[in-house]
């Protein structure tokens, strides 16, 4: 044999032996993860357990690779107050700078504050109900420092924050109805979506009740939310009763062993007398056999700042609402609000809406909130 076809085959053979033995090693190798930018649903911590993908893929020679464990479902992470209250927050923070530059506490100083809360929708009279009790306690413990009395104030408007149950409240074993009231255009329906789904992840059967009757697009919107909850729609015809379609909504629900019915109703305040009526009548029919209503909440848009209050007095008048929830504090609301809300009407704000996606309905904290109002911007 001619020596080039020796060292030819030679080399042939070679290459067929280390290609034989690395090519199952190179099988072996499983897919490379990328770590997930989001968290999985739920309320728990903000942490995400990776697949291990190195023990995962480390198999023996030859065998063939195991699939990696594909990540819980995974959700956007919540929204925070710090992150979503701009406008809030600039609000306030335009005077920090200006108190906090000052050597020590003066009239100026007592002026800046009352302005910055007022200007933040706290309202005058508990803004000056507020700064009565900081006077009280700046003099008692000897505060002599703006920054120190920046804090005091905070501290203030957490206790005073903090006297109430924010819990939503829902009896076992019951059909419980949590009605929605307040004006349209607030985020009632959108906060029905929202609160809808958060429910469904704690193992609740949702019926939505589709009692806003009046507005043509009301049920279609609710029905999209639905179906994006796994919800159960009840609804009617166009200027059918909302009593009649609620308590159709609560006899489904009962049927079904449902827990919870999210009840929608027409807020149209052209026509205050006839607009308390029905909400009275809604209330009234809602709590028959086998409706256990357990909330009734008032939702209320924080960007109309005062105005609010006054839409609450008129819808606490008529029904019994136990809790608020403030919708789009993300966008042109200054923040204060809450703190009116509790102090002029005694209801806890108990959820907010900090944008218009099925994850930004957040319970509302009252130590997050008012430390990401003083923050700076
Ligand atoms: P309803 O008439 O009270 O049922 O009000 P809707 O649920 O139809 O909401 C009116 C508008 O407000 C819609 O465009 C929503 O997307 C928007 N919206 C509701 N909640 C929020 C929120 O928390 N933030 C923002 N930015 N928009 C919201």
């Amino acid at each position: 044999m001619e020596p080039a076809l020796i060292i030819l085959l030679v080399v042939g053979v070679l290459a067929g032996v280390t290609l034989a033995l690395v090519a199952p090693r190179l099988r072996g190798r499983g897919p490379e993860l990328e770590p997930p930018a989001t968290r999985p649903v739920g309320r728990g911590p903000a942490t995400v357990d990776r697949p291990d993908v190195e023990d995962e893929v480390d198999v023996e020679l030859g065998e063939p690779p195991v699939a990696p464990t594909p990540p819980e479902v995974l959700a956007p992470l919540k929204p925070s107050f710090r992150e979503r209250i701009g406008k809030a927050r600039g609000t306030v923070s335009g005077y920090l700078g200006s108190i906090l530059s000052r050597s020590a506490i003066d009239a100026e100083t007592w002026d800046e504050l009352e302005e910055a809360l007022i200007r933040a929708d706290v309202g005058v009279g508990p803004t000056t109900d507020m700064l009565d009790a900081v006077r009280t306690q700046v003099k008692a413990e000897g505060v002599d420092t703006p920054a120190a009395l920046l804090e005091a104030v905070k501290d203030e408007m957490k206790r005073r924050l903090h006297v109430a149950d924010r819990s939503l409240h829902a009896d076992e074993g019951k059909t419980n109805v949590w009605l929605f009231v307040g004006v349209n255009g607030v985020g009632k329906t959108t906060t029905i979506g929202k609160l809808a789904k958060l429910e469904a992840e704690v193992g609740r059967t949702v019926v939505m009740a589709a009692g806003d009757t009046f507005r043509a697009a009301a049920a279609e919107q609710l029905g999209t939310w639905a179906e994006r909850a796994g919800a159960t729609l009840v609804r009617g015809a166009e200027g059918a009763d909302p009593s009649s379609i609620i308590f159709d909504g609560i006899t489904k629900a009962a049927a079904m062993g449902a827990d919870l019915v999210l009840a929608d109703t027409a807020g149209r305040l052209h026509n205050k007398t006839n607009l308390m009526d029905e909400l009275r009548k809604v209330r009234r029919v809602a709590g028959k056999e086998p409706g256990h209503v357990t909330e009734t909440l008032l939702v209320l848009d924080a960007t109309t700042g005062q105005n609010g209050l006054a839409q609450a007095r008129v819808f606490t008048e008529a029904v019994e609402v136990t809790g608020v929830v403030l919708t789009k504090l993300d966008g042109s609301a200054k923040g204060g609000i809450v703190l009116a809300i509790q102090a002029e009407l005694g209801i806890p704000v108990k959820l907010v809406g900090l944008g218009e996606t099925v994850d930004d309905l957040i319970a509302f904290d009252p130590d997050e909130f008012v430390d990401a109002l003083f923050s700076a911007p």
